[in-house]
C-alpha cells in the first residue's frame, strides 16, 4: 500500500508548477475512506503564494467532499529523497490526521523503499485549538 502511495506521488510529481525553483514535489494521500488524493507544488513569481503539494492534495480532499481523516500521505521529489513536508504543511496535516500516532509520512529512502514515519515523529508539539 506505501509504495503505491508512493508511486501515484511521483507520478503527480511531474505535474509540478516550479519555474522557479524547479524543485518538483508530489503528494498521494489515503484517507479513512479509501479515497486517494493527490497534489503537486504549485509556485508563483511572487514566492510567498507558491503552494505546497500536501496542501494542494488536502485541499482536493476538501473540496470533493471528504470527511474522513488522513491514514497516511506519501510525499515525493525527483530533487530530494526523504523530502519531509515544510512547517506549514505538517500543521495542515495535523488538522487532518486520525491522530499523531496512527497517521503515517511516507517517504522515499535511499534505496527507494518506503520510509515510514508516525506523524509525531515530525511533528510532536503542533498547535491545536481547544
Ligand atoms: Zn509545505
Amino acid at each position: 500500500m506505501y509504495q503505491e502511495l508512493l508511486q501515484k506521488a511521483k507520478e503527480i510529481s511531474k505535474n509540478a508548477y516550479c519555474p522557479y525553483s524547479k524543485f518538483q514535489v508530489g503528494a498521494c494521500i489515503l484517507y479513512e475512506s479509501g479515497k486517494k488524493y493527490e497534489g503537486c507544488n504549485v509556485e508563483n513569481a511572487s514566492y510567498g503564494l507558491s503552494l505546497c503539494a500536501e496542501r494542494n492534495a488536502m485541499s482536493s480532499a476538501v473540496a470533493n467532499g471528504e470527511k474522513t481523516k488522513i491514514k497516511a500521505i506519501a510525499i515525493y521529489s525527483p530533487n530530494q529523497k526523504k523530502c519531509l513536508p515544510c512547517g506549514a504543511c505538517r500543521q495542515w496535516i495535523a488538522e487532518f490526521a486520525i491522530n499523531d500516532k496512527e497517521t503515517k509520512i511516507i517517504l522515499e529512502d535511499d534505496n527507494s523503499t518506503p520510509l515510514v514515519l508516525n506523524l509525531e515523529d515530525i511533528f510532536p508539539y503542533g498547535f491545536k485549538f481547544e
